[in-house]
């Protein structure tokens, strides 16, 4: 398969309709991002690459950084994280309030908001440092020594994240995080400030096309990488999941910073960045780019 073409071909078609996304306001770092950036990077089980547009240039992963915690949570405590979050997709916005008062703090999945915190409250009290612990392991994954946090939109996602705050808080109150609120805020607000490209990203996620390995070995196990494909296929692209699964037929996740990283076991890992949104969150152009992709080379696991 000429993966190289399909990029190419796909990059030309997106690029004119760029404009028509709108860009992530709630802090000003992601207000100031180019609405015209447009990557793909895909890494294949043969090693081989390919690439196209603004691949190489580092983006804010958000959301994405959720499957990586997550990753790190089932490593350490894959039996205790699933009787404090659940399996389901939450047909709601990403940091919804109500469902959780609902739901008795049990939040729906590890990819929404409240999810994410609790899977960030596990990786704090079982390795101390989750700041540490997520750089270095996004280092690992990518090997790209230099991929760090972005702390300017670290510390504007903590001055202004007055609605992530509300859900710590809320989830303490029914006894659903271990530490402070405030010291899960500022993992998980470091977390969504990782700054990495598309290739990088690509990489760092081959495990889950590998069955859990990557080059230097397991991060996961077959069955554990299985059940984080199903997540992302399920849980990872928000409310418009359905739609997406639908569209595309990959287990992805994307981030409000307009990446989205999609794979397909056995086969490739596939990131695409264009930072111009949809109503729920994703990545207008990137989903239109995966629809292509998926289409066009009739790779999709249905
Ligand atoms: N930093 C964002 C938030 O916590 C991340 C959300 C996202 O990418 N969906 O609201």
């Amino acid at each position: 398969m000429l993966y190289q073409d399909i990029l190419d071909r796909i990059h030309a078609e997106i690029v004119p309709t760029l404009p028509q996304g709108r860009v992530a306001d709630y802090i000003p770092q992601l207000a100031c991002v180019d609405e015209r950036k447009f990557g793909m990077a895909l890494y294949d089980v043969d090693g081989h690459f390919a690439s196209v547009g603004d691949a190489d240039e580092r983006f804010s992963i958000q959301s994405i950084s959720k499957a990586f915690t997550l990753t790190q949570a089932m490593r350490t405590a894959d039996e205790q994280l699933w009787q404090r979050v659940g399996r389901e997709p939450s047909g709601s916005s990403f940091n919804s309030l109500v469902q959780l008062e609902y739901e008795n703090g049990i939040p729906r999945n590890p990819f929404i908001n409240a999810g994410a915190l609790v899977v960030t409250d596990i990786v704090l009290s079982q390795l101390g440092d989750a700041k540490v612990a997520l750089r270095d392991f996004a280092r690992r994954l990518s090997g790209a020594e230099d991929v760090d946090y972005d702390l300017t939109v670290a510390g504007s996602e903590a001055r202004l994240g007055y609605r992530n705050a509300a859900l710590a808080y809320f989830l303490k109150s029914f006894g659903n995080l271990e530490n402070h609120p405030d010291a899960v805020l500022d993992a998980y607000f470091h977390h969504c400030s990782l700054a990495m490209s598309c290739r990088e990203l690509a990489k760092s996620f081959m495990y889950l096309a590998r069955h859990g390995a990557n080059s230097d070995g397991e991060v996961i196990t077959p069955s554990q990488a299985k059940s984080i494909n199903s997540l992302m296929l399920t849980c990872g692209t928000y409310d418009a999941v359905g739609a997406f699964a639908y569209s595309v037929g990959l287990p992805a996740k994307s981030g409000v910073g307009g990446g989205i990283v999609a794979v397909m076991p056995g086969r490739f890992s596939l990131c695409v960045w264009a930072p111009g949104l949809d109503n729920r969150g994703n990545s207008l152009a990137g989903s239109q780019a995966l629809e292509r992709f998926a289409t066009w080379t009739g790779e999709s696991i249905f």
